[in-house]
């Protein structure tokens, strides 16, 4: 069982799995089969749907494909690479369609890093999830990338 890279949204335990995480307190989350997992409590939202929809998240990703940001992302990748170390961990704030976080993964392979991508987005999560790997967590949702 692996340790997530985020605690419950419940009780702040740390959270540890696989296809589901659970803290200590047996409050679980199950991976979608998009590959992300949603903190998200429903409790504590009164809309059904958070942050961008899929028309803007194929929008912003049809932008970011033509490189325009491409010298930002590697500028921050440089900043990365200078404090890298093996098993270091990278949380992409606000990770959209996880341009960047696809990214990082790729290109900081050799260090191990256990990375993940939060965002409030289901359908950028769901873009992020096709682009390699696992997408994971905070208090919403988030596609799980470890190791
Ligand atoms: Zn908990």
């Amino acid at each position: 069982m692996s340790t997530s890279f985020f605690c419950c949204p419940v009780c702040g335990e740390p959270l540890a799995g696989e296809n589901t995480l659970a803290c200590r307190n047996h409050h679980t989350f199950d991976k979608s089969k998009y590959g992300y997992v949603n903190l998200l409590l429903s409790n504590q939202s009164s809309k059904k749907r958070h942050g961008d929809d899929k028309v803007m998240v194929q929008s912003r990703s049809a932008f970011l494909e033509k490189g325009y940001y491409a010298p930002i992302r590697q500028a921050v990748l440089d900043a990365l690479i200078q404090c890298a170390a093996t098993g270091m961990r990278v949380l992409d704030a606000g990770c959209g369609e996880c341009w960047y976080t696809s990214y990082f993964a790729q290109e900081l392979a050799a260090f191990s890093p256990n990375l993940a991508g939060v965002d409030i987005s289901k359908d950028a999560l769901r873009h992020g999830a096709k682009r390699g790997g696992d997408a994971a967590d905070s208090q919403a949702l988030y596609p799980e990338r470890q190791r």
